[in-house]
């Protein structure tokens, strides 16, 4: 680090903890900025380590691994937030961890997450912390039905997670979450769901996104359409006051995604992830800076790109599974831009690649 500047120089090393298709585009935008990628993760051929300078492969827990990985690079950051906590600290003494582990440790939780924006002013779906059976008894009497029970920690893109739509489904819900710790939430009616991309800088600089459109299939984000139109433009400034908010009192570095509910009553705050997003994965064609380059200029001290719209409409597709198999047709669509993640294996529901569409 050039302590002068608070600036990482080009030609420096960036360590990436997890090794998907997010450490992957965050690898390749680090090599546009003449950065060298790290890449660690527990897969023995991980995906973003085919574009990467160096992979090492050891578990998120092994602290020691973790501590040798920080030796070799200048700045860590990750892009998977499953991470244990605890040995991720244990490296701010070698170097720089990017978003800081406070971030981290809050997104991990729902409920901390939920207490603290409602501490902050945002609004999330009612909801209740579930310990035990009876607990979830008494948050079904206060919530109503409909609801979804949602474990506290581990939780992703729709896993770890059960809807209840009478109150006598408890017990087998209970039974169903795996008795783990968690948080009952009402069911939000909504007219469209969106995402706040924010970036904010080392010295307090925040850029934001214009916010896309989200729509999930089977709990698994299928599209975002930018700029959200409607709804999503009306309730777009609230929710990026409070994205702001969230960022700054955290001291947060790098970017930060808030996933929203757009619904009568206002902006309803559903999660956060402190990384970068599939919603934003249509900034690499469709904004001036996409969130992976503007992530990699915020934990190296780089000042921030403009965010702005390229186009009238930008759209992103995710290719899931066996969709991944049309990817010629995609080549034959004009201003349609192709990225697949060389996964092997088409799995049903596991995500193989993305195309943005620029209207
Ligand atoms: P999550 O993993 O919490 O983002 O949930 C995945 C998807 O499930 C969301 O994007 C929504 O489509 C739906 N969902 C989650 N929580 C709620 C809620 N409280 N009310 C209505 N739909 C929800």
């Amino acid at each position: 680090m050039n302590a002068e500047a608070g600036r990482l120089a080009p030609g420096s090393t960036i360590g990436i903890i997890g090794g998907g298709q997010l450490g992957r585009m965050l690898s390749m935008a680090s090599a546009q900025l003449g950065y060298r990628c790290h890449i660690y993760a527990p897969e023995e051929a991980p995906c973003a380590a085919d574009v990467a300078a160096r992979h090492v492969q050891g578990d998120y827990a092994d602290e020691g691994a973790l501590r040798d990985f920080a030796q070799q690079v200048d700045v860590v950051t990750y892009e998977f937030e499953n991470v244990p906590a605890g040995p991720l600290c244990s490296l701010a003494d070698i170097v720089p961890v990017q978003p800081n582990v406070a971030a981290l440790e809050l997104a991990q939780d729902r409920l901390s997450e939920k207490d603290y924006v409602v501490s902050h002013g945002g609004r999330p779906a009612d909801y209740r912390a579930v310990s035990s059976l009876d607990d979830l008894q008494d948050a079904l009497q206060a919530i109503g039905t409909p609801a979804i029970l949602k474990t506290r920690r581990f939780g992703y893109d729709g896993k770890g997670q059960v809807r209840i739509k009478d109150a006598d489904e408890a017990a087998r819900a209970w039974a169903e979450i795996g008795e783990k710790p968690s948080v009952l939430e009402a069911h939000v009616r909504f007219e469209k769901e969106f995402s706040i991309l924010i970036v904010r800088a080392n010295d307090g600089t925040v850029r934001v996104w214009d916010a896309p459109e989200n729509r999930h299939e089977d709990g698994i984000l299928a599209q975002s359409s930018a700029p959200g139109g409607g709804i999503v433009a009306e309730q777009k400034a609230a929710a990026g006051d409070l994205a702001r908010t969230i960022a700054d009192t955290l001291d947060y570095v790098g970017v930060l995604t808030c996933e929203f509910f757009a619904s009568a009553e206002g902006p309803v705050f559903n999660e956060m992830a402190p990384r970068v997003h599939n919603s934003g994965h249509w900034t690499i064609e469709g904004a001036a800076t996409s969130q992976f380059e503007n992530h990699i200029r915020a934990i190296c001290g780089l000042p921030l790109g403009d965010t702005g719209v390229m186009a009238e409409r930008v759209e992103m597709h995710n290719l899931i599974g066996g969709a991944a198999d049309d990817w010629a047709q995609w080549l034959e669509t004009n201003r349609a831009h192709l990225h697949l993640y060389g996964k092997g294996e088409a799995r049903p529901g596991r995500k193989m690649g993305h195309v943005t569409q620029l209207f």
